[in-house]
């Protein structure tokens, strides 16, 4: 239920108005959103890359219902991969589709995306396509397998709670794409994901598997010690280097766990205290 109401409160545009201008909620939501200006949102992905971590930026929204909106969006996003570049920030960017006008024309939104996965790539860079609910996850996979096609700077999520996954991960694998595994936020009816918790998390150190030894660069997102144990005990299995695969995790969400991981050697025996506990 209390998943039910926060995901509700999210797409309240009336509630985002109340947290950005009262002082206390804005400074309870300044932990989590790195900033409410590019500047900010810079400055942070600065302390990052000084803390030893990459950063990923995300320009918030979602939804658009105009044209107009879904290109202010994509504007948005070149002017972030031209700040990180001349910054020289090891940083890239994640965005979602529905911001990018999917819900108005799935050609149009594609346009868009192209042009922003081309940007990334004339600076070597990369683009993320946020996983969103389930209604999407064809259209996202679809859209990114032919925008993969043009210009390999482009990669996406996939749910670990999604019946479907395994799939889709074969068939992005096919196409060489990077994949960040997460467990997944949205709620989901339960002929397409798993409704318990174990079986999500059964199914993530499943898929997490299947990744890793892949041969390319993926994001293991979770703040959950069981995952980043696990993951950290089959990289070490089959001999996959730290600087093949990365750690994700959310502004301000476990920030022992993230200095801890950036800070070696300790991280090992941290991680593993954890999972035993
Ligand atoms: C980098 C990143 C990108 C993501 N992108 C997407 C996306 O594109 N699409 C999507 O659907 N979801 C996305 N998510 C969200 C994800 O699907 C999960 O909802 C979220 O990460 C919580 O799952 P978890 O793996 O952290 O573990 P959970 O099972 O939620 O939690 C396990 C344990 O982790 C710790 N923990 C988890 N959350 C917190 C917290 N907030 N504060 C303190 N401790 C905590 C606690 O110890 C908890 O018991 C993303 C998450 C990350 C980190």
């Amino acid at each position: 239920m209390l998943r039910s109401i926060l995901l509700k409160l999210s797409e309240s545009k009336g509630f985002s108005h109340w947290v950005t201008s009262n002082a206390m909620t804005r400074r309870m939501s300044h932990r989590f959103v790195a900033g409410e200006t590019l500047e900010e949102a810079l400055q942070a992905a600065r302390a990052c890359n000084d803390a030893g971590m990459l950063a990923t930026l995300d320009y918030l929204g979602e939804n658009v219902s105009t044209p107009a909106d879904a290109q202010k969006a994509r504007d948005a996003y070149l002017q972030i991969f031209d700040r990180i570049a001349q910054e020289k920030l090891h940083a890239n960017v994640s965005c979602k589709l529905t911001q990018l006008g999917l819900d108005i024309s799935p050609e149009f939104c594609e346009g868009l995306v192209l042009s922003i996965a081309e940007r990334a790539a004339s600076y070597d860079s990369f683009l993320r396509i946020d996983m969103e609910a389930s209604t999407y996850t064809q259209r996202t996979v679809g859209l990114v397998t032919h925008v993969r096609s043009q210009t390999p700077a482009v990669g996406t999520v996939i749910q670990s709670y999604l019946y479907r996954s395994e799939g889709d991960i074969k068939e992005l694998l096919g196409v060489g794409c990077r994949i960040r595994l997460c467990k997944g936020a949205y709620k989901e009816p339960d002929d397409v994901a798993y409704p318990r918790k174990a079986d999500v998390d059964g199914n993530y150190v499943r898929l997490m598997r299947i990744l890793l030894p892949s041969g390319f660069y993926h994001g293991i997102a979770t703040h959950d010690p069981q995952m980043i144990a696990q993951t950290i005990r089959c990289a070490a299995e089959n001999q996959i280097s730290k600087d093949d695969f990365e750690f994700q995790m959310l502004y301000g969400i476990r920030t022992d766990l993230q200095r801890r991981l950036a800070e070696r050697p300790a991280n090992v025996g941290f991680i593993l205290r954890n999972f035993f506990r």
